[in-house]
């Protein structure tokens, strides 16, 4: 395995690198405060070529593979989670279209998702009661004479209210446990969509997070992605792949917390030395460091073997675990570098420990993670 980027590869992260340090960063603390929805920065993205990355470009994708995308998705949460977030989903959601709908769906909703007129894609899989759970989704579509009428309730939907392409997953048979759930692409302006309610969040603040209620809507049914019935196995594949995602972005809010710290920790001096040259200080800031670097390595190789077309389902549950759950000691190490300045609003150490928390709890808690590999290694796969 070769470690070293390609040129392609490499173009993504410069371009998601610069976009994050010239539009992202400055903006970033306001955006934290005023809670606003990044439209202008997601359809700016999206004619960089960085809302679709590893989406095929046959469908209007940058087609430059889930590699490009891990970096690209570091660079972008370094700068702002948020946006981060926004572009994960949409990237997700393009690429379960493109890659398991009939050709006719996939080029009638991937390139306007590619391109950012839609800005931008949602997931709505969990429910109010059906989260690391999905199986026990109560939302039902039934049949109608030329499609389904769908109804029901999605919780924690990202994009939610702002999405003009959702999947909605739904029991399309009752009677056959996770086999009778199908995921439908359903227009996020069709009438009977509407959110309930917004959540007020720990962090990730410019991130609208949705409870959307489906009552009624109406889909015909070349609405189906792939077959009925395919929707359980379709969402545990595009979750696999999500994995690889919130890995990257777990690095990329603790790389810039790191930078934070260190560049903090070279210029603030107690007992007459750079707090850096004291061992405790060090020793923290070197254990971030090389828990940083192991999850980067991790969610490389988790995304190299996806873009091989090798199996990475164990692969990126670790990466996951590993990297959102060392990103959290790292924003806390971070924090407290900063001693008594960590804890105020005027450095970015207090943003990233907020926004961090939930990239243990969404697309799969760590403990679901556990689950997976443990299953895994109860199958022999190590
Ligand atoms: C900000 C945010 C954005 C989100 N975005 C989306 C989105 O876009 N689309 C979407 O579909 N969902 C989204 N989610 C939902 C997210 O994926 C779920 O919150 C997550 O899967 C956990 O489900 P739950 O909240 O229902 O918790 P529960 O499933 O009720 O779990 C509660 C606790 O029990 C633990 N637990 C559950 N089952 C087991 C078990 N078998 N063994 C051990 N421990 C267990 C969990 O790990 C957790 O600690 C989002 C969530 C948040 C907070």
């Amino acid at each position: 395995m070769d470690l070293a980027p390609t040129e392609e590869q490499l173009l993504v992260q410069r371009t998601a690198r610069d976009f994050a340090e010239r539009v992202l960063i400055p903006k970033a603390p306001a955006r934290d405060v005023s809670g606003e929805f990044p439209t202008a920065e997601l359809k700016e993205l999206a004619k960089l070529g960085l809302l679709a990355i590893s989406v095929p470009d046959e469908l209007g994708g940058a087609g430059a593979g889930t590699v490009a995308y891990s970096l690209a998705m570091q660079e972008l949460a370094r700068g702002d989670a948020s946006v981060a977030v926004a572009v994960s989903v949409t990237n997700m959601v393009a690429e379960l279209i493109a890659l398991n709908a009939s050709p006719a769906l996939a080029k009638q909703w991937v390139p306007r998702l590619a391109s950012g007129e839609l800005v931008t894609g949602a997931f709505a899989l969990s429910e109010p009661e059906a989260g690391s759970d999905p199986a026990a989704m109560r939302t039902l579509a039934t049949k109608t004479a030329s499609g389904w009428k769908i109804s029901g309730t999605k919780q924690w939907i990202t994009n939610g209210g702002h999405a003009g392409c959702m999947v909605v997953w739904a029991v399309t048979d009752p009677s056959a446990g996770h086999k009778g759930i199908s995921a439908f692409v359903v227009d996020g302006k069709a009438p009977g969509v509407s959110v309930a309610r917004l959540e007020e969040k720990l962090g990730l603040h410019g991130s609208a997070t949705a409870q959307l209620v489906l009552e009624n809507v109406e889909v015909g049914d070349d609405a189906v992605i792939g077959a009925t019935g395919r929707g359980f196995a379709l969402a545990m594949m595009a979750l696999d792949g999500g994995r690889i995602g919130i890995a990257s972005q777990a690095i990329g809010i603790a790389r810039g917390a790191l930078e934070a710290a260190v560049t903090y920790a070279k210029d603030r001096k107690t007992f007459g030395q750079e707090i850096i040259k004291h061992q405790a200080i060090g020793n923290m800031l070197a254990d971030a460091a090389t828990w940083l670097d192991a999850s980067a390595l991790m969610a490389l190789r988790a995304a190299f073997l996806k873009e091989q077309k090798k199996p990475f389902s164990q692969e990126a549950a670790m990466a996951k675990l590993f990297a959102t759950e060392h990103a959290w000691k790292i924003c806390d190490i971070a924090l407290q570098v900063h001693g008594g300045y960590g804890y105020v609003r005027d450095f970015p150490v207090e943003r990233a420990l907020r926004d961090v928390r939930v990239t243990r709890i969404y697309e799969g808690t760590s403990e679901i993670q556990r689950i997976v590999i443990a299953r895994n290694l109860l199958r022999g796969l190590t």
